[in-house]
């Protein structure tokens, strides 16, 4: 499951082609101090057993993935994709099933700060939607 909502944000970094890029875009200390702890995740899926959102009838994708969407977002190359993963967190099962419970930051045990990601990825969508609704 976790597996399928990390696809739904696409979380990664998006690489044209398997030969040699070279060295990428360097990461600004801030940005490696704000990227180090969400690139702990395990995939343990706690997070999301202890979510009282995270069921069938909300398809909620679930903290973990929230969370990859702000570390693949602050990456000089994963940004690409900042856009589309904003979009895939509007609507049904996006970042407003979130109720704010923080049961997820108690149990995982990577101590992920996952409300944090949850506030600042919840900015970024808002941002992006109104600025949609400017742009119509
Ligand atoms: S804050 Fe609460 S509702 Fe939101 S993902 Fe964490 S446990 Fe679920
Ligand atoms: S509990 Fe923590 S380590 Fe486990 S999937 Fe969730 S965010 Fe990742």
């Amino acid at each position: 499951m976790i597996f399928e909502n990390l696809k739904k944000v696409k979380a990664w970094v998006p690489v044209d082609g398997t030969y040699d890029l070279g060295s990428g875009p360097r990461l600004t200390m801030e940005d490696q101090e704000e990227s180090y702890p969400l690139s702990r995740c395990i995939s343990c899926c706690c997070c999301m057993e202890a979510c009282p959102q995270f069921n069938e009838s909300t398809g909620f994708v679930g903290a973990a993935a929230i969370s990859q969407v702000r570390l693949f977002n602050t990456h000089p190359t994963g940004k690409a994709l900042k856009r589309e993963r904003l979009s895939a967190l509007m609507g049904d099962g996006g970042i407003q099933e979130c109720g704010y419970a923080q049961n997820c930051v108690e149990i995982c045990p990577k101590d992920i700060p996952l409300t944090k990601s949850i506030s600042e990825v919840g900015g970024q969508v808002m941002r992006q939607a109104i600025g949609d609704l400017f742009r119509k």
